[in-house]
């Protein structure tokens, strides 16, 4: 049996954190990788293209939903955004796990392809400090961020269609939680079996 990756969804409302708390996981864990997804929205200062997401316009978009080039996309906050399938189906049978930093819609259609995927939902510790946050980091106009807000309920509530929970308050603590639920996957027998076949061969052997 050859080792397939690990597929997690990370959701959240905008500001939660979940950009932030995925970049240093990454960090700390080099057998992951996320996906770029392709969007509409305009680039915030500092991002870059093909980094941060891969910007396209309107008619690229509908391009690439036409060529079948999405394991899923949707609509949030006005903007489309998708995820690639060939790089995450690409990915995974390399056996690189993969995180997909997608909305709860998302999560949904890739939920229903791969029902093996884990998901983990981020919520921010108050609506008040979850507008601290958007407005803190400087990048969105007033009015984005009065939208964002007005959205995070609508996809807040989407909270208990996934595997596990964390509180976003103390950012290193919320990062460890995270780090847990990544380590804890790859001890699950299913993942062990694959991962210490010769190990097990060896100690099992008469
Ligand atoms: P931020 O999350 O506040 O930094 O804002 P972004 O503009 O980066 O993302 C906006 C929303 O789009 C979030 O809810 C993301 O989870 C979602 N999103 C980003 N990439 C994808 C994707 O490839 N697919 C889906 N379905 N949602 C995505
Ligand atoms: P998201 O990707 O969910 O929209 P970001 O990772 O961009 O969220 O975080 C939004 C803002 O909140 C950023 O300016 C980030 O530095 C800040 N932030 C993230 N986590 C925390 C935390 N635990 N405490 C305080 N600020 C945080
Ligand atoms: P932002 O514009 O702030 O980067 O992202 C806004 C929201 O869009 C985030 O909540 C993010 O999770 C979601 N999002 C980003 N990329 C994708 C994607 O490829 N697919 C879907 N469905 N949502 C995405």
């Amino acid at each position: 049996m050859s080792v397939t990756g690990t597929l997690y969804i990370v959701s959240a409302p905008s500001g939660a954190g979940k950009t932030s708390l995925v970049k240093e996981l990454l960090k700390q864990d080099g057998g992951i990788r996320v996906s770029v997804s392709h969007t509409t929205r305009p680039t915030r200062p500092g991002e870059v293209d093909g980094q941060d997401y891969n910007f396209v316009s309107m008619t690229e978009f509908d391009q690439l939903i036409e060529t079948h080039s999405f394991l899923e996309y949707a609509e949030v906050f006005t903007n489309k955004y998708g995820t690639s399938r060939i790089w995450v189906e690409e990915q995974l049978a390399k056996g690189t796990d993969v995180i997909l930093e997608i909305d709860w819609q998302g999560a949904q259609q890739v939920r229903k392809l791969m029902p093996e995927a884990v998901s983990v939902f981020i919520l921010p510790p108050s609506r008040e400090e979850l507008r601290r946050r958007l407005t803190g980091r400087g990048q969105d106009a007033e009015e984005v961020i009065d939208l964002r807000m007005s959205q995070a309920v609508s996809e807040m509530v989407h909270f208990d269609e996934f595997d596990f929970v964390v509180i976003n308050d103390q950012f290193d603590k919320a990062l460890a939680e995270l780090h847990a639920i990544f380590k804890a996957q790859r001890l699950l027998l299913t993942n062990q079996r694959v991962r210490q076949a010769y190990l097990l061969a060896d100690l099992l052997s008469e």
